[in-house]
C-alpha cells in the first residue's frame, strides 16, 4: 500500500515557509515560531517532539488553519488558507482537516454518534453524500455499543477512539494529532498510532506533536521544536 502511494509520485500537500507567530500580552511577548519552514507530502507521517512550551501546539494550529502567522506563507492543498476570509476558510478546514487532541474535546451534552456526526457541522449537504457512515467508523474504533453514551460515560480510550473516528468523518487529506496519547494506556495508544498510520498509507498526510516514544517506529520523519525553532531530530 505505502510503497503504491509512493509511486504515485511527490505531491506537497502542506508546506509552511519562513513562518513568525509571536503572542503578546501587555508589555511581556513570547515568540512562539521562529522562521518555521515544513513541507509535508501525501502519505507521509510526520512528528513533532520538544519540551512543553516550545511551540508545538502554535504550530498545529497555524497548519490547522485555526491561528493565523505574523509572517511567512502557509499553503495547503495549493491553497492560501490565510488569503481567504474566515468563512471560507472555515469551510476549507471542514472539508480537508482532521483533528485529535490529548484533551478531546468533545461536546458534554452529545452523544459519541452524535458528536462524530458534529464533525460534518457548518458543510453544505451535498457535499456530504460520499462521507463515510458514522455506524461504520464506531464499529471500525470498537464503539458501536457505546454510540448512545456521552463521553462522562467513557474510559479515556474510548474517548480517544471517538475523536479519531470523528476526524475521519469528512474524510480530511491532513490530520492534525496533538499529543492525541497523553492520557492513554499501551493497547489504546497503539491503536491510535496504528489508525494514524493507515490514514497516511491512503494518501492522508499527518502531522503529530508527541512526546511519546510508541510512534517512532511508525513515523516518517521525526523534527523537534525548541524555543520556536524546528529542527530535523539528529
Ligand atoms: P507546546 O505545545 O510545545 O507546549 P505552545 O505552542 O502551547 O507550546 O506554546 C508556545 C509558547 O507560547 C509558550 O511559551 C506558551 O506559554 C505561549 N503561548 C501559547 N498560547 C498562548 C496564548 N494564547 N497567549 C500567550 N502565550 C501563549
Ligand atoms: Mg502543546
Amino acid at each position: 500500500m505505502r510503497a503504491l502511494w509512493k509511486a504515485w509520485g511527490k505531491f506537497v500537500l502542506l508546506q509552511l515557509n519562513e513562518v513568525d507567530k509571536a503572542y503578546v500580552k501587555g508589555n511581556a511577548g513570547v515568540r512562539a515560531l521562529n522562521k518555521v519552514t515544513l513541507g509535508m507530502e501525501a502519505g507521509e507521517f510526520v512528528s513533532i517532539g520538544g519540551p512543553s512550551g516550545s511551540g508545538k501546539t502554535t504550530l498545529l494550529m497555524v497548519a490547522g488553519t485555526l491561528l493565523e502567522p505574523d509572517r511567512g506563507q502557509v499553503t495547503i492543498l495549493e491553497q492560501q488558507p490565510y488569503l481567504i476570509d474566515a468563512n471560507e476558510r472555515a469551510l476549507f478546514r471542514a472539508r480537508q482537516i482532521g483533528f485529535v487532541f490529548q484533551q478531546f474535546h468533545l461536546i458534554p451534552y452529545f452523544s459519541l454518534l452524535e458528536n462524530i456526526r458534529a464533525a460534518l457541522t457548518g458543510l453544505p449537504a451535498d457535499s456530504l453524500l460520499d462521507q463515510t457512515d458514522p455506524m461504520e467508523l464506531l464499529g471500525r474504533f470498537g464503539l458501536l455499543a457505546r454510540k448512545d453514551h456521552y463521553p462522562s460515560e467513557l474510559s479515556s480510550g474510548e474517548r480517544q477512539r471517538c475523536c479519531l473516528a470523528r476526524a475521519f468523518m469528512n474524510k480530511p487529506k491532513l490530520l492534525i494529532a496533538d499529543e492525541p496519547t497523553g492520557n492513554l494506556d499501551e493497547q489504546n495508544a497503539k491503536i491510535v498510532f496504528e489508525e494514524l498510520r493507515r490514514f497516511a498509507d491512503s494518501g492522508g498526510a499527518v502531522l503529530l506533536a508527541t512526546h511519546d516514544e510508541r510512534a517512532s517506529d511508525r513515523v516518517d520523519k521525526k523534527y523537534w521544536m525548541e524555543s520556536g525553532t524546528l529542527r530535523t531530530k539528529p
